[in-house]
């Protein structure tokens, strides 16, 4: 299932003073399987355009095509395009409600109006998937979780839908060391044993460098560079105009990575400049 995005120009409140092109002519192709990072400064439109992809926004002029379907005319069903897009936006904990973690991951799913063996089929599936032990987890609170356990609860309830391409807004944002390896390896996991399409918007270099296949850099609305990591990484120049901190750091941590060596975490943290 692939993606494809033409010329898309997305203007938020037009014709206000507060007019603000967040999106400037932007066109690429998301191939099915892929492993794509988003990547650029706060602002530089990386949520405007992952909203687009699922049609939560609508483009002020430009195409979105998914699986074939432009999903920026009138006549789409817009419900549809979610089940194959999922989207877990910034923060996703914030939005769990339910008094068990079955409960809330069960909520998707029932709103499809699938039969209850048929939810409770995708729920197990959904934990599994995101690395959560049903009989372990199923009856607790979500509140009652560390950070990294939440927001696996609420990336199941995404994957619960059982979308072709998952898009994870900022998913390692506020977690400690150990809650961003534990969702850094469980996206992998998603893409690797699971074969979903994964985007992952982050403005950081350190989690791009360590798991994308692919990285296109966002910057002032535009998509300026795409490209495998260590094509990327040679435009040290250009990323560091654009904001993204010692690159060259970051791309010697992926060297040493790649040849096997272990890195520590404290040895390379890259604060964003
Ligand atoms: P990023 O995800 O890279 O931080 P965004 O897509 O959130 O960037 O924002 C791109 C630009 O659009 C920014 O200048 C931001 O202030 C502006 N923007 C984002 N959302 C809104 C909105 N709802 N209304 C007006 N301006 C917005």
């Amino acid at each position: 299932m692939s993606i494809k995005i033409e010329n898309l120009i997305h203007t938020y409140m037009p014709n206000t003073p507060f007019e603000k092109k967040a999106l400037d002519d932007v066109s690429l192709e998301i191939n099915d399987g892929e492993f794509v990072a988003l990547i650029g400064h706060t602002g530089s439109g990386k949520s405007t355009l992952v909203q687009h992809i699922n049609g939560l926004l609508k483009p002020t002029s430009g195409k979105i095509i998914v699986d074939n379907v432009d999903i920026t005319s009138k006549e789409v069903k817009l419900s549809l395009v979610r089940r194959k897009v999922g989207l877990v936006f910034q923060y996703p904990e914030y939005q769990l409600f339910e008094e068990t973690v079955e409960k809330d991951i069960a909520f998707g799913p029932k709103n499809l109006k699938l039969d209850e063996k048929e939810v409770e089929t995708r729920v197990k599936r959904a934990m599994k998937m995101v690395g959560l032990d049903y009989e372990t987890y199923r009856n607790k609170s979500p509140f009652e979780l560390s950070g990294g356990q939440k927001r696996r609860v609420a990336i199941a309830g995404v994957v619960a839908m059982e979308p072709k391409v998952l898009i994870l807004d900022e998913p390692t944002a506020g977690l400690d060391p150990r809650g961003r390896e534990e969702i850094l390896g469980q996206i992998i996991a998603l893409h690797k044993e699971y074969k979903m399409t994964i985007i992952l918007v982050s403005h950081s270099m350190e989690d791009v460098a360590k798991v994308a296949e692919r990285i296109i850099v966002m910057h002032k609305g535009k998509n300026i560079l795409d490209g495998k990591p260590n094509e990327v990484f040679k435009h040290v120049d250009i990323l560091e105009e654009v904001g993204l901190a010692a690159p060259q750091i970051t791309y010697l941590m992926l060297k040493l990575r790649e040849a096997g060596m272990n890195v520590s975490e404290e040895v390379f943290t890259i604060e964003q400049a």
